[in-house]
């Protein structure tokens, strides 16, 4: 099934958030498509409980604090989130407008494209050591997708964080065997969760290792046996598994957007400062993606180019009409909008 509509903004961070606000105001619905799974980008996945000191009239506001504003301020709009899915592929049709295709299959019919993706999509830092490619989502995965599947299974879990900590004490009971391989002795995850795991290992039916994955290796019977690691003292192990999970974190990847014709400079897309619209008319890119003289990659900035971009937008979908300028305290239109009355 294809989607149509005026508006599709790439990325849910702080910047594609708020031009859901601008575009609302301006009465424009847009779709929003996050290859995360939760909305937030940077703010939520990399600081979340970080203070943030410099956005305008709020002295002092956690990341994800700010987010949950951010959630709150736009609800009046409906956005429709589609998340979890990367766009992988953008194509302008001959009637100028766009065709845009995610990870997951949904498709879009759309006027106009803005580009909030950060420094792109989050993707899961892969495992490259030697032979593993070859067993991606069939026994090296990056995500549990089905914990009861894994009942009684041998499980080999990598990482050091609150992803691997808390999938280690999630499935310890249900795995008949986990092994928790991490580089280094301490761990980031949050003390609560180490302390935990530390008391569960028994040798048995949970047990943690220090090493770095050198390759996989296969039964004589050429099936997964497991993974080859390698300790501080350089001595090899073999570590049986039925499964792996690799929980290194997530890593930004322009990817797919390098690819769509835009004038990129440092893997950064090229905009004037007017409209915030790239290289292709109805294509517009607001907050880290984007690049101009003079950019700095902050919030409030990309809330500025995200006011101005909505109006550019606004003027692409209905060229022949004017675009006013309403202040939300004074315009009953903007109150109607926002659902508020006055
Ligand atoms: C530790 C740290 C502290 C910071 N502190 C501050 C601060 O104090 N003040 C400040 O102003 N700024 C700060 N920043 C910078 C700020 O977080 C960024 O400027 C801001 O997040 C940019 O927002 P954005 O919406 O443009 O992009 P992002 O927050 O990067 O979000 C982009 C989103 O787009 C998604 N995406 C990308 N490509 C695709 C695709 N093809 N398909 C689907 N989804 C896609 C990504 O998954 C991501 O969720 C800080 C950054 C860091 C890392």
């Amino acid at each position: 099934m294809t989607i149509k509509t005026d508006s599709v903004i790439i990325g849910a961070g702080p910047c594609g958030l708020f031009q859901v606000f601008e575009l609302g105001l301006l009465d424009i619905q847009a779709h929003v498509v996050d290859s995360l799974s939760q909305v937030g980008g940077q703010c939520s996945e990399l600081y979340p409980d970080k203070p943030i000191y410099d956005i305008p009239a709020l002295p002092v506001c956690g990341a994800q604090e700010l987010i949950d504003r951010l959630m709150e301020q736009i609800s009046p709009f409906n956005p429709q989130f589609h998340l979890g899915q990367t766009v992988t592929r953008l194509e302008r049709s001959d009637t100028g407008r766009f065709v845009l295709e995610t990870s997951a299959g949904t498709r879009f019919d759309t006027a106009t494209v803005i580009l909030a993706a950060g420094l792109g999509a989050f993707q899961p830092r892969r495992l490259r050591a030697a032979g593993a490619e070859e067993w991606e989502a069939r026994n090296i995965h990056y995500r549990v997708r089905d914990p009861e599947k894994l009942a009684g299974m041998g499980i080999v879990i990598l990482g050091g964080g609150d992803s691997a900590l808390d999938w280690t004490l999630a499935l310890h009971g249900k795995a008949s065997r986990i092994t928790l391989v991490h580089r280094r002795a301490e761990y980031r995850a949050q003390p609560a969760s180490v302390n935990k795991m530390k008391s569960l290992i028994d040798g048995d039916t949970l047990e943690e290792f220090q090493g770095h994955v050198r390759s996989v290796f296969t039964t004589e019977g050429g099936a997964f046996g497991g993974l080859e690691i390698v300790d501080a003292e350089s001595e090899h192990h073999k570590v049986e598994a039925d499964e792996v999970f690799v929980f290194w974190g997530l890593s930004p990847n322009l990817g797919p957007i390098a690819d769509w014709g835009l004038d990129i400079d440092k893997r950064q897309v090229k905009v004037d400062t007017e409209k915030f619209q790239t290289s292709v008319p109805g294509i517009f890119a607001v907050g880290d993606i984007n690049t101009y003289p003079g950019k700095k990659k902050l919030i409030l900035s990309g809330f500025h180019e995200a006011a101005l971009a909505a109006f550019a937008v606004q003027q692409h979908l209905h060229p022949d009409q004017k675009v006013r300028l309403q202040y939300t305290t004074t315009s009953p239109l903007m109150h109607k909008r926002l659902g508020v009355s006055q």
